[in-house]
């Protein structure tokens, strides 16, 4: 792999990056618009210390080859071609590691997927889940539908009785090293119901598990993988690709349980994003097969967030776009199950955008009002702004004169004096990109990858080290491991244990405090970190207390049940003591 060194040696990222970007220096780091997403504030980040360049805004982003496989939208090993080509530096004719550890990745999928088919089998409880929410054995069949059990090496003995390789196996992420102290692994999916996801040639590239009963967080995934860059995938697609060649028109939803639902009923030409908003590479993707699309997505306040951003996205885009709305508040598959008719009458009568803009400005804002006048021109003018031709604005602004009782004279005027084109999902999206982002969890190890000699606050503070989020799981057990060992902990030797991936989650959590709380005093940070940790405190006991709670119920043996009351009541005095 020294090619990859040379390349790296030959050009920082602020100067790639510079080439698509442009940057101002800000701090330490530097600034620029995002290339993945639309903005007018930028909150892309470029670190040459750290040697990578984030966006806190899509969550995408990477050292020189993630940021050129993302923009570029190729694999990694093309990615590796136009770096060497830009420098200079020489390949050998073929890379054959790359693909080899792609093919090994899928192959382990492929045999994890089937032991969650047959654990599925064998536990009638898991299954029921499946078939209480409508779905019939066809359909658990077809999607490959399975249940990960409950714990921490039944998955890894049987892959490794198969002779698969332990590097390998992490590498597929199926299981998570503890830390590089600390060789052993364990099964990363446990007690989850499993989603496996598919690229659209049907190469199984990765999972989604689902929580058994209540909990957050509801779904974790398998992070990117040699096979598996979740920006480039759309579920389902391996299944509804002939359907939207056919129909000439694709549906996009937001849940896995969502799409399955819609295939079960004959809306086949139905995809999801995999747990992140709408990307230009998941766009491109599409135009393939179709450049018709619907968003179907839920008919929450967040569903309409993602409606907004999804639409914003694609318009720069040469796709038609439809909106369906599913009756008001419920979940697309909550829709099918409770009634087909009404869903099938939806799909069937999609509506445009402007008419989904004119439901929505309806919705939120009082017609009557002088002040809820305001809001739906300030909210609806600008799209109407965006329409193609004079006639088509011509439509919408007769509308809305009827709609808010104004004499439509005024609303040209009004159109003409907005300048040019502004759009108004925007500010609302990012404002929603930003509080949502990143989780306790993550900011609380961006604290201690900036500021390591806070650790040991945080190692007293924390009740229960399992289970935390498990996305960040391994690198509170990493971070214990070595504090145990040294009773210290310092950066070098986090970057230390932790594998190459993880290494760019230190990097870009610590990138993240630091940008966010650039002159905050030690007291200021102590503050913050306390408080967080209360809060994570708090959250964790109460999602143990949760699934204690369902456990008992689900107990039919006494012993065990009282061993469960035992720890249910453990818990209930921890939460009294925070
Ligand atoms: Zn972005």
């Amino acid at each position: 792999m020294d090619h990859l060194e040379e390349i790296r040696g030959r050009i920082g990222i602020e100067e790639l990056v510079g080439s698509y970007v442009q940057l101002k220096k800000a701090g330490k780091s530097l600034k620029g618009l995002c290339p993945f997403h639309s903005e007018k504030t930028p909150s892309f980040i470029v670190s040459p210390d750290k040697g990578i360049a984030w966006c806190f805004g899509c969550h995408q982003g990477g050292d020189i080859f993630k940021f050129t496989q993302l923009v570029e939208n190729v694999n990694f090993a093309e990615a590796v071609k136009i770096l060497a080509q830009k420098t200079g530096v020489k390949l050998p004719e073929r890379m054959p590691l790359i693909a080899n550890q792609r093919l090994k990745t899928i192959e382990i999928n492929e045999v994890a997927s089937q032991f969650y088919q047959k654990k599925l089998e064998e536990n009638p409880k898991m299954k029921d889940y499946f078939l209480n929410r409508g779905l019939t054995n066809e359909t658990i069949q077809k999607f490959r539908l399975g249940y990960a059990p409950d714990s921490f090496d039944q998955l890894k003995n049987h892959l490794t009785e198969k002779h698969y390789d332990r590097k390998d196996l992490i590498e597929a992420a199926v299981v998570s090293q503890r830390s590089i102290a600390d060789q052993s692994t364990y099964d990363r999916f446990r007690n989850r119901l499993m989603f496996p996801i598919f690229d659209h040639q049907d190469n199984p590239v990765a999972f989604s598990g689902r929580i058994v009963g209540q909990g957050e967080p509801k779904y974790i995934n398998s992070p990117e993988t040699p096979a598996y860059s979740k920006s480039l995938i759309l579920y389902a697609l391996n299944w509804a690709k002939e359907s939207i060649k056919q129909k000439n028109v694709a549906i996009f939803m937001e849940g896995y349980m969502d799409v399955i639902a819609a295939h079960q009923a004959g809306t086949t030409n139905a995809v999801a994003t995999c747990g992140t908003a709408l990307t230009p590479q998941q766009l491109k993707l599409i135009q393939r097969y179709t450049k018709n699309i619907i968003f179907c997505f839920d008919g929450d306040g967040a569903g309409k967030e993602a409606t907004f951003r999804a639409i914003e996205l694609a318009q720069s885009s040469d796709v038609n776009l439809s909106v369906i709305q599913v009756p008001e508040g419920k979940d697309p598959d909550e829709c099918i199950q409770k009634n087909p008719a009404a869903w099938q009458k939806a799909v069937e009568n999609p509506i445009s955008v402007m008419d989904f803009y004119f439901d929505q400005a309806t919705k939120k804002f009082e017609t009557q009002t002088v002040q809820g006048k305001k809001q739906v021109l300030d909210f609806l003018l600008p799209f109407i702004k965006t329409a193609k031709s004079e006639m088509e604005q011509n439509i919408y602004i007769h509308r809305l004169s009827l709609m808010l009782q104004t004499d439509p004279k005024l609303l040209w005027n009004d159109l003409r004096n907005l300048k040019s084109h502004k759009s108004h999902a925007q500010p609302v999206s990012e404002a929603t990109i930003k509080t949502h982002s990143f989780t306790r969890e993550e900011y609380l190890l961006g604290f201690i990858f900036s500021h390591p000699e806070i650790y040991p606050e945080i190692d007293k503070g924390l009740i229960l080290t399992i289970p935390v989020d498990p996305d960040t799981e391994r690198f509170y057990i990493a971070l214990k491991t070595v504090y145990t060992r040294t009773s210290s902990i310092e950066l070098a030797q986090i970057k230390e244990v932790f594998t190459e991936e993880d290494r760019e989650r230190v990097e870009v959590l610590g990138l993240l405090v630091d940008e966010e709380y650039p002159d905050f005093s030690e007291e200021n940070r102590m503050r913050e970190v306390k408080k967080l940790i209360r809060e994570i405190n708090r959250k964790n006991l109460f999602n143990t207390q949760k699934e204690v709670e369902y456990k008992i119920r689900l107990s039919q043996d006494p012993a065990e049940k009282k061993s469960l009351l035992n720890h249910y009541n453990e818990i209930l005095k921890l939460t009294l003591k925070i």
